[in-house]
């Protein structure tokens, strides 16, 4: 059976990586797709990838680190589907590599405003609609550097920490209003967020760091996420779930 037949899913930063495999898993698993990204190029053509496996999806052209475009998110959803039972809050940067005494003020501010303040306003907006659909489902996307350091990169640390600690609270907050939240923490992931930030050794040399001695694939986080989006994890909330090959552990 699929695990969201019938419902309304929701995916920020849709257009590549993790967040097309997951766009791609919610469709494959019955849900009509709603996808946001600010690069419409690749939006699309996760629109288009959808389709063609029989999907049903839908893009909006938008920046997640702006609260109005967050709200547009929403709205456009209702106006497309009717509703919005499932949100995955992934759209993510890496920001720049430098000692926390070098790093840039710029570099802090847009790390921050996407990957963290982009995720509040997401589940501010969400968080309102579902409350009149009476349920709904969110997922954000953490790191694994929402517990352990990644040197050099002092706001995804600080941002990925907020995450997680944003993600317990809707969960204390919603719990008896049939809304679930939870964190996914991925490992290193092959992706072209990862390819763009390092080199073929350094990724070698992370993937030897962890006991299973590779990078995970988007589709290894995308299975996770859709679990917690479906009804199959339904006594989980407020939780924080890593998926990195064993990464944190040693
Ligand atoms: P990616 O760069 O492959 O994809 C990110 C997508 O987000 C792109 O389509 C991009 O256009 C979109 N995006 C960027 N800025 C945006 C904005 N302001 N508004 C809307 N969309 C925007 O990255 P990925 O590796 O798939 O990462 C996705 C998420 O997973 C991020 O939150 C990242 O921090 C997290 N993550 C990735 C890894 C990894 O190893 N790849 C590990 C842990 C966590």
């Amino acid at each position: 059976m699929s695990l969201l037949a019938g419902k309304v899913a929701f995916v920020s930063g849709g257009g590549s990586g993790i967040g097309r495999a997951i766009a791609e898993t919610y469709a494959a698993e019955g849900a009509k797709v709603v996808i946001a990204d600010v690069n419409e190029e690749h939006g699309s053509e996760t629109v288009k990838a959808i389709e063609a496996a029989g999907g049903v999806a839908f893009f909006i052209k938008g920046d997640s680190s702006k609260p109005e475009d967050n709200k547009k998110f929403v709205e456009e959803t209702v106006a497309k589907y009717g509703r919005l039972d499932v949100a995955c809050n992934n759209a993510g940067i890496g920001g720049p590599a430098l000692p926390t005494g070098e790093y840039t003020i710029d570099g802090w501010d847009k790390v921050i405003a996407l990957n963290l303040s982009g995720v509040f306003y997401a589940c501010r907006y969400q968080l309102e609609q579902m409350e009149k659909n009476g349920g709904g489902n969110i997922v954000n996307i953490a790191s694994i550097h929402g517990t352990v350091a990644a040197p050099n990169s002092v706001a995804y640390t600080a941002s990925k920490h907020g995450v997680v600690g944003l993600t317990k609270n809707i969960a204390t907050e919603y719990g008896q209003k049939n809304i679930r939240c939870n964190a996914v923490g991925p490992g290193y992931i092959e992706t072209p967020l990862l390819s763009a930030n390092l080199d073929e050794n350094a990724m070698k040399a992370i993937a030897a760091k962890a006991p299973m001695n590779r990078l995970g694939t988007p589709q290894e986080i995308a299975d996770l996420v859709a679990f917690l989006s479906s009804d199959k994890s339904s006594f989980t909330t407020g939780g924080y779930f890593i998926a990195d090959g064993g990464y944190t552990v040693v």
